[in-house]
């Protein structure tokens, strides 16, 4: 089977967001869809998956019409197995968070690049190239030369760049999964005084359909069941979520207690009960007595008789 992804947003005034989910609850139900969208009094902002693109096809057309946006952006991109368990929607003050519900993106602003504007203004000399996306995202794949911020959330990235000095007037460029962050990611950075920033349309994975093996190295992290796509934007075939803590995880382990096959991260790798267990619930009983499952019952038997 295969599957019809499409990830997109829009920053628009929306009057009763609450008023909106019927509608998209019926329309998903009747085009098989999953994923999740988040609307808010600020737009709307989701990844979505059909089973078909004449489903896919019919729900784009929803967007388009409904925030009246006929040359919305999507980043489409195809998989096998259903990327999301079910379809939910959910109303937020903020679409995307950075604690700044009052800063309104203005998508017809001059600051976005298209991936042929990215890659030549990434070559002038002096240019900040800046990601700015979580820690674990940047290690599977990011843009060649580009700095890492090693964040863990979204939030702290304006202060993170307060933090760093850079001269307010040097030329930056930012960017993120699918633009959404850097949106109003540019905001912040214009209230707080820098003045030449400009963010990449659509993000890595508008990029990575247009310009496939060229400045972008590695996979895209993304937050469905595909844990990362990689350069062709087909799911990662290296990747899998760490059963501990959900970062993108490599290394193949068996389950000391229960045999099962798991993929775990590096940074849990590191700790032995959870580098050699396959799920939480086989961590904390491997913590407390490392052996197979119903070997300590047998153990406790043996000592009594
Ligand atoms: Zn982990
Ligand atoms: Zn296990």
């Amino acid at each position: 089977m295969a599957y019809f992804v499409s990830a997109f947003y829009y920053f628009t005034p929306v009057e009763n967001p609450e008023a909106l989910k019927p509608e998209l609850e019926a329309l998903a139900k009747k085009l098989n869809l999953c994923g999740l969208v988040i609307l808010g009094k600020e737009g709307i902002n989701s990844t979505l998956a059909a089973p078909s693109k004449e489903n896919l096809e019919e729900l784009k057309n929803w967007v388009r019409t409904t925030f009246q946006k006929p040359d919305l952006l999507f980043k489409d991109s195809q998989c096998e197995k259903a990327p999301f368990n079910r379809f939910s929607v959910k109303v937020r003050t903020e679409i995307v968070t950075l604690k700044t519900p009052e800063l309104t993106p203005d998508m017809r602003s001059n600051h976005h690049l298209s991936p042929e504007e990215w890659n030549q203004m990434m070559k002038e000399e002096g240019v900040l190239l800046i990601d700015t996306r979580n820690w674990y995202e940047y290690n599977i794949g990011t843009f060649k030369g580009a700095v890492n911020p090693n964040i863990d959330q979204f939030t702290e990235f304006p202060e993170w760049l307060e933090k760093q000095n850079y001269d307010k007037k040097n030329k930056m460029l930012i960017f993120c999964t699918g633009g959404i962050r850097c949106e109003k990611g540019i905001l912040e950075l214009q209230r707080k005084g820098y003045e030449n920033v400009y963010q990449l349309e659509g993000g890595i994975l508008n990029y990575l359909e247009k310009k496939p093996h060229d400045q972008y190295e590695g996979e895209c992290f993304v937050f469905d069941h595909r844990v990362a796509v990689d350069q062709d934007l087909k799911p990662s075939a290296r990747y899998k979520l760490c059963p501990h803590c959900g970062q993108p995880a490599e290394t193949k382990i068996e389950c000391g207690r229960c045999d099962t096959e798991a993929f775990v991260c590096v940074d849990c790798l590191k700790k032995a009960f959870k580098a050699e267990t396959c799920s939480k619930n086989c961590a904390y009983h491997f913590e407390r007595f490392p052996g197979k499952k119903g070997q300590r019952q047998f153990l406790e038997k043996a000592n009594r008789d």
